[in-house]
């Protein structure tokens, strides 16, 4: 992996240019460098949150913009940015959570409700 410093993205390691913002400046990720995880709805960031703080993961957030898609309300999105180190851990925690609330969901996902147009 490689580290972007000018929008803290991770690249892959077989190209120069930063895959998020086309910087090239791209070097080895320090320990400590914050580095982009997701984004996702503040509900969703936040219970990611609240599972980074029983593992004792620091975290950052910051506002994304507002996002509207057709027939949904919008939504608020956070940024979320943990250190290098931590990368790893928070990628899994947050792949459990999409897991577990993708299967919370399903009871309401119906895929024959779509003739109301
Ligand atoms: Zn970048």
């Amino acid at each position: 992996m490689l580290y972007c410093p000018d929008c803290m993205h991770l690249s892959d390691p077989d190209t120069d240019i930063c895959s998020n913002c086309g910087s090239r400046r791209l070097r080895a990720p320090k320990d400590n460098d914050p580095v982009y995880l997701l984004t996702e709805s503040t509900e969703f960031v936040h219970t990611l949150q609240w599972l980074m703080e029983q593992d004792k993961i620091p975290y950052m957030d910051k506002n994304a913009e507002l996002t509207t898609k057709p027939y949904v309300m919008n939504v608020r999105r956070l940024d979320i940015f943990v250190p290098y180190s931590f990368y790893g851990q928070s990628l899994q925690l947050a792949k459990d959570l999409f897991a577990a609330e993708q299967s919370e969901n399903k009871g309401f996902v119906s895929e024959e409700n779509s003739g109301e147009e």
